[in-house]
């Protein structure tokens, strides 16, 4: 502020890009070393602000996906092009989220997608108010079926079902909260579907692999108790 009433409005507006004029104050969060609240110029490269300011990653990690702004913000995957992207209004809409509140929230390739879609789930169900279905049920039933995904009880129908309740919830809502799950969930199953389906491959075949166990062990009891 002091910046700006000294040095007048002309001088802020060169600063950022055309249309995302000025500084922002991101905050960054999530699996980066440094992580902070950083005022940055609009459109400076994502790269910079993650592995510049907040000092990147653990070493041999790399961006899985991140928030551009906020929990509420559609996910963008971490290649090369999206990191190379301006940190402005109009790129990261462009890119298919938004900007928003300035939180980026870095998830690195250690963690399971199912797992940060099941986070973000469970915080907006805890937060729901319950005064509409779509935010209500949705959010519940989001919460539901992704664990039916962990416990390996899902089928790939489910998954379809799962996105089409996400697109569902967008802009039936009383207020904005329940797009604000269902638009990060969206783009998860949308941009990571393949993980989605070998997450729950994997744990379906767990829990074959452990009832089958369950199952040996009491035959083993029931003829030793016999013999
Ligand atoms: S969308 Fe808003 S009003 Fe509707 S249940 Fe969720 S928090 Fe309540």
């Amino acid at each position: 502020m002091p910046l700006i009433v000294d040095r007048g409005a002309d001088w802020f507006r060169s600063l950022g890009t055309e249309k995302s004029a000025g500084t922002k104050v991101v905050s960054v969060s999530g699996n980066v070393r440094r992580p902070g609240n950083y005022e940055i110029e609009l459109g400076i490269p994502v790269r910079d602000i993650i592995y510049g300011l907040a000092g990147g990653l653990e070493p041999g990690r790399r961006v899985k996906c991140f928030f551009p702004g906020g929990s509420s913000a559609p996910v963008l995957p971490g290649t090369d092009e999206n990191l190379d992207l301006p940190y402005d209004f109009d790129s990261m809409a462009k890119a298919g989220s938004m900007l928003g509140s300035g939180a980026i929230i870095v998830i690195d390739d250690a963690h399971s997608v199912v797992d940060v879609a099941l986070w973000t789930a469970e915080f907006y169900r805890h937060e729901s108010c319950g005064k509409c279905s779509p935010c209500r049920e949705g959010t519940n039933w989001t919460v539901k079926m992704l664990d039916r995904i962990n416990v390996g009880e899902a089928t790939p129908m489910d998954i379809e079902v799962l996105a089409q309740m996400q697109a569902n919830i967008i802009g039936n809502c009383l207020c904005v909260l329940g797009d604000s799950m269902a638009m990060p969930l969206g783009s998860m199953i949308e941009k990571f579907r393949p993980e989605f389906e070998d997450h729950m491959e994997a744990a379906r075949q767990a829990s074959e692999a452990e009832a089958a166990a369950g199952d040996l062990e009491l035959t083993g009891s029931v003829e030793g108790a016999a013999a």
